[in-house]
């Protein structure tokens, strides 16, 4: 039994989650609160990165299993957390390289997700993002300022470090050694009136790019587009790459399941019993016309399939998966028909059953009943005490 449940819920998943379905849930979650097409959401995407870093470390998962939020803030493992931005990119960026696994040279990669619609992922599409990088300075050429400009930082002679001697008592000294201040520990420095107008001394620029993004049909949700080298510029840095991340939308119609694209129809009882003849919609605008055999009876929940007519293979977009379509048959509106209808439709439907009643039999009303409602009501019930009786198809008749 966990302590605390907030950064359970935070990703929307149970106490009792895997990795898999954590990292699935902060994928999600990420994506969609990502700074980049939610920018008001910027609290939001910082918990949920917390949550995330808490969770998928099982020491301090454990620790906040047994201790809650406090117990984490009050440290035992290092309390700080990364960046929303760190570990955004690190979720979605790694194998890329990064620091760690090419050296230091290459600089870190940069994600972006970037929402796509069925549509796009069916017909293939185009486009255009706009970004912030850092690129060097063109008028300098990274160096921040004139040439010679640059000097070795007097202070700490080049190294970055500054040593203080600090006197403890009579014969006894410490050192303590620290980040150079006159330099912030990069060791050399640029003298002010020679420092680069153009960047300020900063040695690179903000700039405003233009990358096209091409998405190739059948492309999947979380499929990842890499522009080699397009990440930030920084001196003596190879630039890392820039990762766009897709993000399917969810479709109205229809929902993708690996090449297969499903959908629901509603048929009315007349349609079921006596045959229909319907049209769809493809994504790429065409209409399909489909129809039952006659005599073919639908019932609600049969399931039928267009073979072709699903989502395009990725690179190899002439096979295409299966359009499943599943029915429902909506019944007479109000549950209700006119009973002077009752006799008519006897006639002709199958013959009903008479059940044999005992003269002690008891007579009893039907009422309705929502096993949704009750679902809900036994969930707010369950909350305090387990978590069972949760599963929704334990449902009881009601006995009140
Ligand atoms: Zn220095
Ligand atoms: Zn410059």
């Amino acid at each position: 039994m966990v302590k605390e449940t907030g950064y359970y819920e935070l990703l929307g998943v149970k106490p009792t989650a895997d990795a898999n379905e954590l990292k699935k849930a902060y994928r999600k979650l990420a994506l969609k609160y990502h700074p980049d097409k939610n920018p008001n959401e910027g609290e939001r995407f910082k918990a949920i990165s917390q949550a995330y870093e808490v969770l998928s470390d099982p020491k301090k998962r454990d620790l906040y299993d047994r201790g809650g939020e406090q117990a984490i803030k009050e440290g035992g493992v290092d309390r700080d957390f990364h960046s929303p931005m760190d570990i955004f990119d690190m979720f979605f960026g790694m194998g890329g390289g990064g620091r760690d696994r090419r050296g230091p040279s290459k600089g870190k990669n940069v994600v972006h997700p970037l929402n796509v619609s069925l549509d796009d992922l069916y017909n293939g599409a185009v486009r255009k993002l706009a970004l912030q990088k850092n690129v060097i300075c063109a008028k300098c050429e990274g160096r921040g300022g004139k040439k010679g400009a640059v000097e070795t930082c007097s202070n700490c002679r080049g190294s970055g470090m500054q040593v203080r001697i600090q006197q403890l008592g009579p014969g006894m000294v410490q050192q303590i050694q620290t980040v150079c201040h006159e330099c912030q520990g990069q060791g050399e420095r640029i003298n002010p009136k020679d420092r680069c107008k153009n960047c300020n001394g900063k040695k690179t620029n903000r700039e405003r790019k233009i990358l096209e993004v091409h998405i190739d049909k059948g492309m999947k949700d979380g499929q990842q587009i890499t522009f080699s080298g397009e990440g930030d510029q920084e001196p003596g840095l190879e630039p890392g790459d820039i990762v766009i991340v897709l993000d399917e939308k969810e479709h109205n119609t229809f929902k993708r399941n690996g090449t297969d694209l499903a959908l629901s129809m509603e048929i009315n009882l007349t349609e079921a019993l006596c045959g229909f003849t319907k049209t769809i919609e493809t994504l790429d605008d065409r209409i399909l016309v489909i129809q039952t055999l006659p005599g073919e009876v639908i019932k609600s929940g049969d399931i039928r399939c267009i073979r072709g007519e699903g989502m395009p293979q990725y690179k190899n977009p002439f096979e295409k998966g299966r359009l499943i379509i599943q029915f429902s048959v909506k019944f007479p509106p109000d549950n209700w028909i006119p009973t002077e209808q009752i006799s008519q439709l006897e006639a002709l439907l199958p013959e009903r059953k008479e059940s044999i009643i005992p003269d002690d039999a008891e007579e009893c009303t039907l009422v309705k009943y929502d096993p949704k409602m009750e679902q809900s009501r036994r969930r707010a019930e369950a909350y305090d005490s387990d978590e069972e009786g949760m599963d929704g198809r334990r449902v009881q008749c009601a006995s009140h």
